[in-house]
């Protein structure tokens, strides 16, 4: 087995072995480019380095020197030489792009002896700079994790020093003489620290440097970088040896990195920094400001023609946007590294789009290019790329988008302030929330919590109306008036301004700019394909009320996979309707009230049927406890003892009391588990026969109107036959009563949702009552591993820490367990019923792997917020190619 290639012998499919900076570095080579000499040692060398517990394997060294003595003869230099010497680089590069995360170490094979001879042909301002980069290098990234105070940072501080005592400021300014100083008492620094001089045998600090960068594989930020892009621990990372080029060497020499395109906007600009006379890392350091690489063709046309021509050939060749690293070298062009660059989601697009029609790839090509949740940037207020600000905080990034408010700490105080109201920029900051929240989240900018995961109420609300919010952020303390940073005791109160990035996850200190989003041209013809691929696998959207309907057709829905009809109640004047329906003492009463809500209902659904325009509606009828709609029972129980301290009596004390011992006899012990969904409606199928009619005399207005309604009603948490057959009767002849009434045809039907695994494992017995299935997987993943999946925040982050599960299943469909159940309700459903229509409805249907597998798996459509539905459709669009 091969463990060490030349540039020359291998090419970019090689990532695997060669890691993605040595796989490009041999491409590079091969075709053509400027690209200094070396070799890469395999990924499969550091597996059997920490196999053999920290070694490197033996004949590695040999493999190592022939490999080096090419690359001797191409330069004819020698490594080690004293007149004639050949420097080095040695680099990580991983197969997947790890920025800044491993280590490097330039101008390896320098020693006393050597810089000696070569300062009387070199010049040695360049000879000693070289020396005391090197010295720093290898002992940081060598012997740092056995040693104290020989990290970068130790060395860097003696630089300081020196600059302090000559008296200045900038690096470039500092003389030969006094580097020379500096490289001696680095040297005495390595020796009083290790207790052993610093390595002067240049194959020893070749092989201290492989080692090291092997181990840096493992070095913290690496591990932790890992976590965050899901990257395998497991397959190391490759070691580049390269001939080193000099940008230090003058003021016609220096150092870059830039992008073949904008990677914030797309534009077809190049976008880069560079330095003169600089080496490695000083451009991104920040030690000196760079200059734009605009600056580069003014001063130096002729390098910036070979650098413009390089970018060229490199998108041509790619065929992607890349981020190259490139080192001038008495006016002559080096590249030192490409990658195919980060870019924001407008980026993204715009880039596909434009390489689609500059011929250069296919409109397949840009649809599997685009990470589908890249687009949530492309319809959301955003922070400018340039901004700089300060995260006081993270959580979890459970809705998108930027915001800049003041701190509010209640809902009606946002009301009060907010949109709607004073019309300030607010944003609501709660320990939790819950449904009386919702006005003062409309009103708000952007929303943050302590507590709640990513399907938390505040989160599905937020990404649903397309509210920044940053959720269960266990990093701040959150009370009625403030909020506390636990790691700095920073104390933020209302009316502090804050901001929030919600696609980070970003609590930020003041304000930051905010710019508005647009659905640019490029992003309506890249969905437009996007469809062209997805053919029949539909998207739609859940929503609640016409206006979010509207949204969602705009954003590309084809109709509403599921419509909460309980958020209808708890708006404003219903509230008290519903809470008057819930106390009825007699059926009398309770029929009272569920016919003032009739009312509202019809509207309801009136409204949405028009906003959807012919296109189907799936309408779930009430879910949740009816305990949610009542005040808690403590507020009560608080107001009561307010009272009669007062030395209340009469109605007023008596209301309160019959209050009070209603919500008290209505608690449940486990109300997710409790008298909800299907059960309900069964005890009290009232409610369900109002909403019933609603839905059809709504669908009936529109229809008379000379439109079209299509509804689709929707029975939740079903898990026996009979529990569906018992509503679906009553609700069927209600319906037949409504359509005699009406006089018109409504083409309605009646479905089910399948979310508890016994329905999942019953849908053929099911699917003879039901002509519709819609997946809530929300709830099915809750009941499939028993996860609370509104307390799952706190105990699923170790589970993914520690591999115990891939992922939050909250996030990505659980393929293995919840989507067995998934594709056995699909197949014993077609077996009774082979048209019969399949969805999802829950939060995965805006999630790009679970829409794969939704697709995948055959169902019809996926359903999701309205600002996940152009998210939807591309994912639909890369499952169909
Ligand atoms: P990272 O993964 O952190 O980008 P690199 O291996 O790309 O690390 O090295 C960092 C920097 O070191 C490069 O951007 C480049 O400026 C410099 N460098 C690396 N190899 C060479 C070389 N052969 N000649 C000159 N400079 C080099
Ligand atoms: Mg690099
Ligand atoms: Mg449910």
């Amino acid at each position: 087995q091969k463990r060490v290639w030349l540039f020359r012998d291998g090419d970019k499919s090689m990532r695997d072995l060669l890691g993605g900076k040595g796989a490009n570095l041999a491409e590079m080579t091969n075709i053509g480019l400027p690209v200094p000499p070396g070799f890469t040692i395999t990924t499969e060398v550091c597996t059997d380095y920490y196999a053999e517990g920290r070694k490197l394997p033996a004949g590695l060294l040999e493999e190592m020197k022939a490999a080096l003595a090419d690359v001797e003869k191409q330069l004819g230099k020698t490594f080690g030489d004293v007149k004639n010497p050949l420097l080095l680089s040695v680099r990580s590069g991983a197969k997947f792009s790890m920025p800044g995360m491993m280590d490097t170490v330039l101008n390896l094979g320098l020693n006393d002896a050597i810089v000696e001879e070569y300062v009387k042909v070199a010049d040695p301002r360049f000879v000693y700079d070289s020396y005391r980069r090197f010295i720093m290098m290898l002992s940081d990234v060598a012997f740092s994790d056995k040693f104290d105070h020989i990290t970068k940072h130790d060395f860097e501080h003696k630089f300081y020093d020196l600059k302090a005592r000559l008296g200045v400021k900038e690096d470039l300014e500092v003389p030969a003489e006094s580097l020379k100083e500096l490289c001696a008492e680095y040297q005495a620094h390595v020796l009083k620290q290790t207790g052993s001089p610093f390595p002067q045998d240049p194959i020893a600090q070749l092989t201290a440097a492989v080692e090291a960068v092997f181990r840096s594989w493992n070095n913290e930020r690496a591990f932790i970088y890992r976590r965050k892009e899901k990257i395998d621990d497991s397959i190391g990372t490759a070691v580049n040896v390269q001939a080193m080029v000099f940008g230090n060497q003058g003021d016609d020499c220096g150092t870059g990195v830039a992008f073949t395109r904008n990677a914030s906007t797309g534009e077809n600009v190049i976008f880069g920094e560079y330095l003169m006379n600089a080496q490695g890392e000083d451009v991104v350091a920040g030690v000196r400001t760079p200059m734009p690489i605009s600056e580069l063709q003014k001063a130096n046309p002729e390098i910036y023609k070979q650098f413009e021509d390089t970018c060229a050939i490199l998108e041509k060749h790619y065929k992607d946007m890349q981020d190259i690293e490139f080192t001038i070298e008495h006016g002559k062009f080096f590249i030192l590294q490409c990658r195919s660059g980060k870019r924001t989601g407008p980026a993204a697009v715009k880039i596909a789009v434009d390489h689609v029609k500059e011929g250069l790839i296919t409109k397949e090509e840009a649809i599997a290019r685009v990470e589908p949740n890249l687009l949530t940037q492309c319809l959301l207020p955003v922070i400018p790329a340039n901004a700089k600000y300060k995260v006081i905080a993270k959580g979890l990034p459970a809705g998108p988008g930027a915001a800049t408010g003041i701190a509010v700490f209640s809902s009606d105080k946002a009301a009060e302030l907010g949109k709607g109201g004073a019309g300030q920029r607010v944003i609501l900051v709660r320990a939790d929330t819950n449904p009386d929240d919702l006005k003062g989240m409309l009103a708000a900018q952007g929303v943050l919590t302590e507590r709640g995961g990513m399907t938390s109420h505040a989160a599905l609300v937020a990404r649903g109306f397309g509210i920044p919010t940053v959720a269960g952020c266990s990093e701040i303390a959150v009370s009625e008036t403030s909020f506390i940073v636990h790691a700095t005791g920073q104390v933020i109160k209302e009316g502090d301004f804050i901001s929030l990035n919600g696609a980070a996850g970003e609590v930020i200190e003041g304000q930051v700019p905010v710019e508005e989003a647009k659905m640019t041209g490029d992003f309506g013809e890249f969905l437009g394909w996007a469809d062209e691929f997805r053919g029949k696998f539909g998207v739609r959207a859940n929503s609640d009320t016409p206006a979010d309907t509207e949204l969602a057709i705009k954003l590309g829905a084809e109709g509403i996979g599921l419509c909460r009809t309980e958020h209808m109640f708890f708006e404003g004047e219903r509230r008290p309707v519903v809470q008057r329906m819930i106390l009825a003492k007699n059926d009398a009463e309770r029929q009272k009230a569920l016919d003032d809500l009739l009312v509202f209902q019809r509207e309801d659904f009136k409204g949405i049927f028009e906003a959807l325009g012919g296109r189907p509606a799936t309408i779930r009828l009430i879910d949740p406890p009816l305990h949610e709609f009542l005040p808690h029972a403590g507020e009560v129980a608080a107001e009561l003892r307010e009272l009669l301290n007062r030395g209340a009596t009469g109605a007023t004390v008596a209301e309160k009391a019959t209050l009070l011992a209603a919500i008290e006899s209505m608690h449940e012990i486990n109300p997710m588990m409790g008298l909800r969904g299907v059960r309900l409606s069964i005890y009290m199928p009232q409610i369900v026969e109002m909403q019933t009619r609603a839905i059809l005399e709504g669908a009936a207005a529109v229809i008379k109107a000379g439109g079209q309604a299509v509804p689709e009603i929707m029975i939740p948490l079903v898990g026996h036959v009979n529990e569906l057959k018992f509503v679906k009767d009553r609700l069927e002849a209600t319906a037949q009563k409504v359509v005699a009434e009406q006089g018109v045809e409504i083409p309605y039907q009646f479905g089910t949702m399948i979310e508890v695994p016994r329905g999942a494992l019953t849908a053929d017995e099911i699917a003879v009552e039901a002509s519709f299935f819609s997946f809530g997987t929300n709830d099915l993943t809750q009941m499939t591993f028993g996860f609370s999946r509104d307390d799952s925040d706190k105990f699923l982050r170790p589970y993914v820490e520690h591999k115990i599960l891939p992922g939050d299943p909250f996030e990505s469909i659980d393929q293995t367990g919840v989507g067995e159940l998934m594709k056995i309700a699909i197949a014993k459903g077609r077996s009774v019923r082979p048209d019969i229509k399949l969805g999802i409805c829950g939060e995965h249907g805006g999630e790009p792997t679970s829409v794969q597998f939704c697709y995948k798996i055959g169902l019809n459509y996926v359903s999701c917020s309205p600002y996940r539905v152009p998210i939807a459709r591309l994912a639909a669009a890369q499952a169909a190619l």
